[in-house]
């Protein structure tokens, strides 16, 4: 839904001004499902509105549950033909988090995933950010449920999108629109350190997550290329500059990856990361959900690895994976051009440079 499109049909429509309140709300508070459920318009404006605006830009295109029914990921079609992806995250605790895209497809090549193995088709729309949102909005307003969260860890790098990714959280923040609060918002980024230093600048309390999978210089270089370009020294003196300025927690998601970034030293490098000033870091410690590439770490050493943290005083939590059967987790969201999931992983990447 373009609501400037919209405004700008009923100003030539000389349409009273309350008009355009009226979508908003059929649009983010009724969650309508098109045109013909804004039932406090007349027919005729309804389908002059329908004329010139679509009331959707993303079509749903194929929706999966996973056999526990905690998850729900959709793929989409933009109306460019792109494919993107969206996932549901029903928790024990009434949570409904819904996990978004910022980009289609991502340039940042981070070998454990299978996003990092499409490139960069294009950027999303601040739109189209919200309306994977919306779409879920809609799927639980059937069952009597709502959406609490929304991160942006799908496929992108949401800081290579900055302005459409804060055009889309202050939308999704607005109380006469979804009026969703700032603090049940997150944005994920694999360390780009400008983006991090503008975000901290920012007026909105939306939390920071950083994709951390090792303190290791060398061994975080080899996974993920972006730690090159902003080493963990400088992604760090970053991710102080945001905590000073807005004393707000930050979370370190840690994927677990056998043999790489399971071990002792590993934990130590972590620890040692924070320098000991831990009141605003917790770690996530996360299961990794095997490719050819890579194998995930086992659970009683990812159970270890997180009391091994603690011990060293950094505050971690193993946290709970969702949609492992849809291929809905963590680093496993990527479509081809005909709206197939895959997840090959480094082997894919290494494919496409011809190695
Ligand atoms: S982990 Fe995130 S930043 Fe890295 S390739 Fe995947 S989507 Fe891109």
């Amino acid at each position: 839904m373009q609501l400037d499109a919209v405004a700008r049909v009923l100003q030539a429509r000389k349409e009273p001004a309350y008009r355009l309140a009226q979508v908003k709300r059929a649009f983010f508070v009724d969650f309508a499902e098109s045109w013909d459920q804004v039932t406090t318009f007349s027919k005729a404006l309804r389908e002059a509105c329908a004329a010139e605006v679509a009331w959707n830009t993303l079509t749903p295109v194929k929706t999966q549950e996973a056999t526990k029914g905690d998850t729900v990921k959709t793929l989409f079609a933009c109306e460019d033909g792109k494919k993107i992806e969206a996932v549901l995250m029903r928790h024990e605790d009434e949570r409904n988090t819904v996990c978004v895209s910022s980009q289609v497809g991502c340039p940042m090549a981070c070998s454990f995933c299978a996003t990092g193995t499409m490139g960069l088709t294009r950027n999303l729309s601040a739109q189209e950010i919200v309306e994977q949102v919306i779409y879920f909005a809609r799927w639980l307003k059937a069952k009597g449920e709502r959406v609490t969260n929304v991160v942006l860890m799908g496929m992108g790098e949401p800081f290579h999108n900055f302005e459409n990714v804060m055009k889309a959280l202050r939308t999704l923040n607005d109380p006469d629109g979804f009026n969703l609060g700032a603090r049940h918002m997150s944005v994920s980024t694999c360390g780009i350190v400008p983006g991090i230093l503008k975000f901290a600048d920012e007026d909105m309390q939306v939390n920071l997550a950083i994709s951390l999978h090792s303190a290791i210089q060398d061994e975080r270089s080899s996974i993920m290329p972006v730690n090159k370009a902003y080493p963990l020294s400088k992604l760090m003196d970053a991710v102080r500059t945001y905590m000073r300025k807005t004393n707000r927690r930050v979370m370190f998601e840690y994927l677990l990856l056998k043999g790489i970034n399971d071990r002792e030293e590993d934990a130590q490098a972590l620890a040692a990361l924070f320098d000991g000033d831990v009141r605003l870091v917790h770690v996530n410690v996360i299961k990794y959900h095997e490719t050819e590439a890579f194998q995930g770490t086992g659970k009683e050493q990812r159970l270890w690895f997180v009391e091994r943290l603690r011990q060293l005083g950094v505050p971690a939590t193993h946290r709970v994976t969702f949609g492992e059967d849809i291929d809905a987790a963590c680093g496993q969201l990527a479509v081809q051009e005909d709206g197939e999931n895959i997840k090959q992983g480094r082997e894919a990447v290494r494919a496409s440079k011809g190695a």
